[in-house]
């Protein structure tokens, strides 16, 4: 039994290195404006709901989980919101513009089919979302921790306008999975120098560098 397991799990760790490494559809991207199409996207709608705040230190970020909060509706497809987490540098660049910080909201299907929302950041005022969740950053790794007085919605991570760009790509992370759709809001939010040296304090750089897009068109909603 041994000898046949170990090959498989060796035969699965080879694959899902090489596709970080030789996926043609990975994130984060550089929307340029060769790469992006004019094609009619629906709206995005959202109803995202306020839920007592669950927080994670998973290690790598902090993770704020939902459980039926909320969902996203473009179009005819409805996916129900997952968790929040956050990284710095913050990945998806437009036209270039690299940012310091981003929020990733992701979302699934009934079909299991993920779809992240990225909103960017640029240093600027201080954000009030962060400002309340900057201080609870658990100090170390140790699962969720409940905090049923502080009500939080994914609502106060999205932008006032909710233009964004839409592309097929990749988990940021090993596995590199392919698949997911990631909408990329147009407008970015700001957080403060002093909050970005608050979240450096207890996370290192946990995003990877652009991929080509291979191809891939980017659409953009009017
Ligand atoms: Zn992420």
């Amino acid at each position: 039994m041994k000898t046949l397991v170990l090959p498989l799990l060796l035969a699965n760790a080879v694959c899902q290195a090489s596709l970080c490494e030789s996926g043609q559809r990975q994130s984060p991207v550089n929307i340029t404006p060769e790469s992006v199409s004019t094609q009619k996207l629906p709206a995005m709608s959202v109803d995202y709901q306020a839920a007592p705040l669950k927080l994670a230190n998973d290690g790598h970020t902090l993770r704020v989980r939902f459980d039926k909060s909320g969902q996203l509706v473009l179009g005819k497809e409805r996916f129900s919101l997952q968790q929040f987490h956050f990284h710095t540098p913050g990945g998806d660049q437009i036209q270039g513009e690299t940012f310091p910080f981003a929020a990733h909201i992701l979302h699934k299907n009934a079909f299991g089919q993920l779809l992240a929302i990225v909103v960017p950041f640029r240093l600027g005022a201080e954000n009030p979302l962060l400002a309340k969740l900057l201080p609870l950053i658990p100090a170390k790794v140790d699962g969720n921790h409940l905090h049923p007085k502080l009500r939080v919605s994914a609502k106060e991570l999205l932008p006032a306008a909710l233009g964004y760009y839409r592309y097929s790509g990749s988990l940021t992370d090993a596995p590199c999975t392919e698949g997911v759709q990631w909408l990329v809001m147009k407008q970015p939010l700001e957080l403060s120098s002093a909050q970005l040296g608050q979240w450096q304090n207890h996370f290192k750089n946990n995003m990877r560098g652009i991929n080509p897009l291979h191809g891939r068109k980017v659409f953009e909603s009017s």
